[in-house]
């Protein structure tokens, strides 16, 4: 059991101006809030953080990351709340405890090798300070190492698995390679005791044969080469267990047969050097044939120079040698950025990568350099990855999506099927809205309806670009669907007014002359206004005297107007009731409500614009009498959807007169949803209101009693303009 006066001390030793009464406090708080929590082992538990601070104070971290090791489990595990801890310890440090606590409760359940790296990468994007990671990687260690006195094999083996398939691979990124080794053995003994047995046993009675054989080694690969005139730096070590075991799994063969269970590393300043070396060890020593590889002339695809050769070494072992100059060194180093790249990586995607494991790496090495790593570590911010989110499904897969993503882009990465079907979403078992921003580590849940199909309005807030191409495609094939019913229906009429029967094999007749293929794309071109009805009727009938069409006198736009009032027009064109869900809008002159007399006008691209049937703009149509459709209020089960009604209101400049405008207004049921002053003079304000509202008696009801309202001089429904 660690005291709190040996951590000082361990600390004080890499940081003298260590102020002890910090870590102080944060070991008593540690203390007092797990109480008489224990661990596996029967330990009191407050000795976890004080060991996962231990580790971090080794790696010589600053005094925030050792006092966020001490309060790590407090969040989680005790009553202390995230204010507690920024109350007592500062706003630094419980930021980090809760970055910790963030990612622990993390739950992966099965953890496969294609949704690993998916993990790994939220845990780095969770972890935001790698101070955070850094915690978490100590406090996992710590844990593996406690790991047998935990009594149930499923839970030993869940852990061990997560560690090897995400913690350790993410330790060995940020260059911990100490503790990647560390972590895999230990997960190793869980995962496959016996394998790791057989390999300790093989392994030992190799050392006992060679003794110190890869110090021997060293020392005589580096007499060889100065001997030939090659000054170099020779490393070398015995492969671990795990490594060694996943060689064998990897290649498929046994023990004896692995060829590298040692590994060297050769050193020199020149690429002529290189061959050089290997020249020299080839007559040094026999090779063993079909492992030798230059990949100085030939690199990996990610960039890897290197020259790889397996010999017959000076203690008559199998060892494998890897040849490389300085600068080849670095970049191989740094060749690990390649694993983490994105997947379908663009160069510059994978420069990016690289720099910012490049500045990883650099911050890495400046903890372990420097004697204050407080200066250095002081608001540095992961950045990686923040231009993703990860989020799982309830079965615990895990999806990655680009910030700022909805549950509607997580149900069209699901499966187009779910995001077509898609009626609601739960986020962390809480319904919430289809727009809600994902977070990392959300779980999200998609509820589906049979009959459900994407909305248009979706296409507003989705990021993806899957998402947004099936929304569009949806709405595309259900325009379309509204279009071919409108072109009929234009050219119906227009057959009728001109006194002849409608036949739709004289339409397909002409289709190839407006240079399309069927008769839907005739009606689809005629109905989205990119094919002239009238042109259509007179390919057919071109011998037919239509009455031409000029701009149309004053008279007769009167006539138009007063004609479509009465409603003596054709056969009138009930719009709800004849094609569903057809493209509607109404217009932003006249504002129509529900009780208005109103008229249809096709617009090219757009569907159908409702006006009233006094509204102005309507003479703008006078001389396309084709365009116009009679339609009228379907009184059915939609008669409550709200309206935008809109109002011109004059005010008396005073206090509290805006206020009483909206009691009033709400009072009667409506809701303002726009409100503008269009001139302000001393006395008096004019603005224009636009209100929810069920229909014109509504309006006018909000009218009437906005007109008894003192304050308010005159009130007035808009009118197009
Ligand atoms: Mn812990």
């Amino acid at each position: 059991m660690i005291e709190q006066a040996d951590l000082v001390k361990q600390i004080q030793l890499y940081n003298p101006d260590l102020n002890p009464e910090v870590i102080h406090d944060a070991y008593q708080y540690a203390v007092k809030m797990h109480g008489d929590q224990t661990r596996a082992s029967g330990e009191p538990y407050y000795t976890h953080p004080v060991a996962v601070a231990s580790i971090l104070a080794e790696m010589h971290m600053d005094a925030a990351t050792i006092v966020t090791a001490l309060l790590h489990d407090t969040l989680e595990d005790t009553e202390a709340t995230f204010d507690d801890l920024k109350a007592r310890f500062g706003e630094e440090v419980a930021a980090l405890v809760n970055g910790v606590s963030k990612l622990t409760r993390i739950k992966s359940h099965t953890v496969e090798r294609k949704q690993a790296e998916n993990f790994r990468k939220l845990v780095l994007a969770m972890s935001e300070d790698i101070r955070v990671l850094l915690v978490k990687l100590a406090d996992r260690l710590h844990n593996l190492r406690t790991l047998h006195h935990i009594e149930n094999p499923e839970k030993r083996s869940r852990i061990s698995r997560e560690t090897i398939e995400i913690y350790a691979p993410l330790a060995e990124r940020i260059g911990l390679h100490q503790i990647k080794e560390e972590l895999e053995d230990l997960s190793f003994e869980y995962l496959n005791p016996e394998a790791r047995e057989g390999i300790t046993n093989r392994l030992s009675f190799l050392r006992q044969e060679g003794g110190a054989i890869v110090k021997n080694i060293i020392k005589e690969l580096t007499k060889t080469l100065k001997a030939e005139g090659v000054e170099s730096a020779v490393t070398g070590r015995e492969k671990t267990r795990y490594s060694i075991w996943r060689k064998m799994q990897r290649k498929n063969v046994a023990f004896e047969q692995l060829s590298d269970l040692m590994a060297f590393r050769v050193v020199v300043e020149t690429v002529d050097e290189c061959y050089h070396a290997l020249g020299i060890i080839h007559s040094q020593y026999p090779t063993v044939p079909g492992r030798f590889k230059d990949y100085i002339s030939t690199p990996k695809p990610n960039g890897y120079r290197s020259i790889h050769t397996t010999v017959i070494g000076p203690e008559g072992q199998r060892i494998e040698i890897q040849i490389r100059t300085v600068d080849m060194h670095e970049e191989a180093a740094l060749g690990v950025a390649a694993h983490w790249a994105y997947k379908d990586g663009t160069t510059k995607a994978h420069i990016k990568e690289i720099k910012k494991y490049r500045w990883l790496r650099e911050l890495l090495d400046i903890i372990d350099q420097e004697q204050k790593p407080e200066e250095f570590l002081e608001n540095t911010k992961l950045e990686l990855f923040q231009d993703q989110v990860y989020v799982f499904s309830p079965k615990g897969d895990l999806t990655e999506l680009p910030n700022g993503s909805t549950p509607i882009d997580f149900a069209y990465a699901v499966h187009s099927a779910v995001g077509d079907r898609c009626v609601g979403a739960k986020i962390n078992s809480r319904i919430a809205p289809l727009n809600t921003k994902l977070n990392n580590g959300d779980q999200v849940e998609i509820i589906t309806a049979k009959n459900q199909n994407p909305s248009p309005t979706w296409e507003r807030f989705v990021v993806t670009g899957k998402a947004r191409s099936r929304i569009r495609r949806y709405v595309r094939q259900q325009q379309r669907g509204e279009y071919v019913t409108l072109g009929k229906a234009m050219l119906q009429k227009l057959f009728q007014q001109e006194g002849y029967d409608f036949a739709e094999k004289a339409v397909q007749g002409v289709a190839t002359q407006f240079r399309v293929e069927t008769i839907e794309d005739v009606f689809n071109g005629v109905g989205s206004g990119n094919i002239v009805a009238r042109d259509v009727f007179k390919a057919i009938f071109p011998a037919h005297k239509t009455t031409t069409v000029k701009k149309p006198t004053d008279a007769e736009v009167a006539q138009q107007v007063a004609q479509a009032k009465q409603g003596t027009g054709s056969t009138p064109l009930l719009i709800k009731g004849l094609i569903p869900g057809m493209a509607v809008h109404f217009a932003r002159c006249c504002h129509p409500l529900p009780g208005d007399r109103i008229v249809g006008i096709v617009v090219t691209g757009k569907g159908v614009t409702i006006h009233t049937i006094d509204c102005d703009t309507l003479e703008n149509f006078a001389d396309t009498p084709e365009r116009w459709i009679d339609v009228s209020w379907d009184d059915g089960p939609n008669s409550a959807e709200s309206h935008v009604g809109r109002i011109e209101v004059t005010i008396a400049n005073v206090a509290g007169a805006l206020g009483t405008i909206s009691t009033v207004i709400g009072k009667n049921g409506g809701n303002i949803t726009n409100l503008k002053i269009t001139s302000r003079s001393l006395d008096f304000w004019d603005m224009m209101i636009d209100v929810y509202v069920n229909d014109t008696k509504h309006l006018h009801n909000i009218i009437a009693a906005l007109r008894a309202t003192p304050e308010i001089s005159s009130v007035d429904r808009a009118r197009g303009r």
